[in-house]
């Protein structure tokens, strides 16, 4: 695949010939699969009764100090698989009821993935297929997904960009995510809802972060500025401490208080369309817990 040759797929720009080295992000040609399975604990509209079709990609083109799931956007754990094989992983997901296809980390492999989507989606692919991002994307690689994903699923995760240079390691995340994000609402428009499910539409995730709640209140504001109620906000507090994680501000919980405080924000400045989590969603690890509440 050409674009593999002299990857620009990220913002990291690598150029590397990644059938012969590694860029940042540690990925080679092939596509790097850790699992899959239907997940239950995405947003409600995602994860329905049946469960969403999630596909865990190995590696990944941030470094986000707090990552949850380390050893496989990291460390790279996983197994390589053939395009044939991950088109068979995307049916095997359909035929077992799945609401969607989650492709989650999906960008570093999008050549190989909308290849096999340009072969099936509409034919023997018929649900919807979700794009699960951090948004630190290139606006050529989402354009190569247009008409092939129905629902992005973003992070935006810092407004200040010293948070994204120190705990992700990446420049310019909030100019180069929110260039992103439009991009994505381009694609594909306000939220179309049937039965409870997303069919279409932008879903744009906040994790407050622990002493960060003032960044996550610019967060929302942004978003509900631009985009008012054409998409839906998933305000998130299941922020878990990981061992490997140096900075000591982040090695705790998100406490109620502060929690409760961006919600509050977001209320006071007139969000109405946001999903928010309620109890102790930390203690789940790398699965969320969304209660089936809508603000
Ligand atoms: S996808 Fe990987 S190799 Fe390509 S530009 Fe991004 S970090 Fe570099």
């Amino acid at each position: 695949m050409e674009l593999l040759k002299e990857c620009h797929l990220c913002p990291r720009n690598c150029g590397v010939n990644r059938y012969q080295e590694k860029g940042y992000c540690g990925a080679t040609n092939k596509v790097r699969v850790a699992y899959y399975s239907l997940h239950h604990w995405e947003e409600p509209v995602l994860s329905g009764t049946r469960g969403s079709g999630t596909v865990f990609f190995s590696h990944c083109n941030l470094s986000c100090m707090y990552c949850q799931n380390q050893k496989i956007s990291l460390k790279g754990y996983g197994k390589n698989i053939s395009n044939k094989r991950l088109q068979e992983i995307f049916l095997e997901l359909q035929k077992k009821k799945a609401h969607n296809i989650n492709l989650v980390t999906p960008t570093i492999y999008v050549p190989q993935i909308a290849s096999v989507l340009r072969k099936i989606k509409g034919k023997e692919l018929t649900i919807p297929v979700v794009y699960n991002t951090s948004s630190y994307e290139n606006i050529g690689t989402l354009m190569a997904m247009r008409g092939l994903v129905d629902i992005y699923l973003a992070d935006l995760k810092y407004f200040d960009d010293e948070l994204g240079r120190k705990y992700s390691k990446c420049e310019n995340y909030f100019e180069t995510a929110t260039l992103a994000i439009d991009e994505m609402f381009r694609q594909v428009g306000k939220p179309v809802l049937r039965n409870h499910l997303m069919k279409k539409g932008l879903i744009v995730r906040v994790l407050v972060l622990p002493g960060h709640t003032l960044d996550a209140k610019q967060i929302i504001e942004y978003l509900y500025k631009t985009y008012q109620d054409d998409i839906i906000i998933s305000i998130m507090n299941q922020y878990t401490p990981v061992a490997e994680c140096p900075y000591e501000n982040l090695n705790r919980k998100l406490t109620e208080e502060e929690y409760e405080d961006v919600i509050n924000y977001a209320l006071t400045i007139g969000v109405q369309k946001a999903f928010i989590q309620e109890g102790d969603t930390a203690e789940e690890s790398f699965i969320p817990d969304f209660d089936k509440r809508i603000l």
